[in-house]
């Protein structure tokens, strides 16, 4: 039986795309599921534009999602084995050295290598898209190395998934066209033909190739903004995919054990970040307290640089956090709104914002004066117990007359979250101060 071998194939001229990590999770789950071979291979023959620092971060941005590899080459340590593949090419006259006016530089001479193409219709049949037809005749005699050591993309990857036993070339479909001049130059060789598999490329929300003008599209960029590995790998595994359980929450190996080739989507899928902040809402609400907790902290400790960090509030706000947040980084967005300032330092409030509409400044200070007599009898200062505390008088005097100017007395903000359980974190002490103040200011 011929076993599976695949190949994770990216060039290393930019940090790792989530294009690329799309690619290799498509490929990583194939194999997978087929108790195949994974092979990397850095694509770094361009020599100008591949680096190792971008090699590093692939590497490093498909380990943190989960996924792995079982060799791993380069193709610029492979020159030897391109050159032996030219000259036999030459040898064979399938190629030939020709001399020409070079194109970027009209004038100068230089010295190609090209592939004799006798222009025949090329058919490969596509996993996905089914048979598909080529006319080479246009593609002439095109270049396959630039000299015996400088081979092109197209010699280097059919040399190499040649080499490296490739039974599937599974990629986006902006390679199909590239696949006749790869078939020609297979067949030059006297390699076989892999099976080849082009799924569609997703695209932005308006429809347009994803860009980095158009927001992130480095995996790193979403790891440094806080999402979860998990989160980001099934989001972008379920993009071009349904699982035929219909599941869309999946692990690494409930997607491998559901996998199938031909239940890669035929038409683009669109990159919805929303979406994606779901799946990372989905993997955060399964994190344990614990686990949520520390992190969190770190995160509001980072964002709130401009307060005095007061570790026992931040603590007390952890759950309220956990509710209003999708992704790490929502933390240090809300932070920068200064959305938790009032949890830190008393806020300023604003006279005439104190009182509800048609409420008067007179009846709002009475009020406030009532609950702070309510608060200062508490022996217990939780949220259930400030809540039986002043609901019945709530009730009686008007919910909103009562509790707007409470609540806005307490953080300064027209929205923000019950005033019940901001006074359980402030404390009975800061409470009881901040109701004060207001109290004084409408006098
Ligand atoms: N190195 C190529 C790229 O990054 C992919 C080659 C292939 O899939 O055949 O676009």
């Amino acid at each position: 039986m011929n076993s599976v071998r695949v190949r994770f194939p990216p060039s290393p001229t930019g940090f790792c795309h989530v294009g690329t990590a799309r690619m290799a999770i498509v490929n990583y789950l194939f194999a997978r599921k087929n108790n195949g071979t994974i092979i990397f291979r850095s694509e770094d023959t361009d020599k100008e534009r591949s680096t190792r620092e971008f090699e590093d971060d692939i590497k490093d941005s498909l380990t943190w999602l989960g996924l792995s590899w079982d060799e791993f080459h380069r193709q610029s340590e492979r020159i030897d084995v391109y050159r032996a593949e030219i000259e036999k090419l030459i040898d064979e006259d399938k190629a030939y050295v020709s001399d020409e006016e070079s194109k970027k530089d009209p004038g100068t001479m230089v010295s190609v290598i090209r592939l004799r193409n006798s222009g025949k219709t090329i058919t490969f049949t596509d996993v996905i898209r089914g048979d598909i037809s080529f006319d080479t005749t246009e593609l002439k005699d095109f270049v396959i190395a630039r000299s015996k050591d400088d081979p092109l993309y197209h010699l280097a990857v059919v040399v190499d998934d040649a080499a490296m036993g490739i039974t599937h070339v599974i990629r986006g479909e902006d390679h199909i066209s590239n696949t006749p001049r790869q078939i020609l130059i297979q067949e030059a060789l006297g390699a076989k033909r892999p099976m080849y598999a082009h799924y569609p490329l997703h695209l932005s929300l308006d429809r347009a190739k994803l860009s980095k003008r158009k927001g992130d599209v480095a995996v790193k960029n979403y790891r440094e903004k806080g999402y979860l590995p998990q989160a980001l790998l099934n989001y972008l595994a379920t993009l071009g995919w349904t699982a035929p359980s219909g599941r869309e929450v999946l692990s690494l190996d409930e997607m491998v054990q559901e996998f199938e080739l031909s239940d890669l989507h035929k038409s683009g899928a669109v990159f919805d970040v929303e979406k994606l902040r779901w799946f990372n809402r989905e993997y955060m609400l399964k994190l344990s307290d614990s686990a949520f907790a520390s992190e969190a902290l770190s995160w509001l400790e980072n964002s709130l640089t401009h307060l005095n960090w007061n570790e026992s509030i931040a603590k007390k706000i952890i759950p309220l956090v956990r509710e209003r947040i999708s992704v790490w980084s929502d933390i240090h967005e809300q932070s920068m709104n200064g959305e938790y300032d009032y949890f830190f330092v008393q806020p300023s409030v604003e006279a005439h914002l104190i009182p509800m509409k048609k409420i008067s400044a007179a009846k709002t200070a009475e009020h406030l004066r009532d609950i702070k007599t309510l608060l200062e009898a508490l022996n217990v200062f939780d949220v259930s117990s400030i809540k039986d505390a002043l609901w019945p008088y709530a009730t009686k005097e008007g919910r909103g007359a009562v509790l707007w100017p409470f609540r806005y007395s307490l953080t300064g903000k027209e929205q923000s979250p019950d005033p019940f359980l901001v006074a359980s974190i402030l404390g009975k002490d800061e409470t009881v101060r901040r109701v004060s103040k207001a109290i004084a200011s409408l006098s």
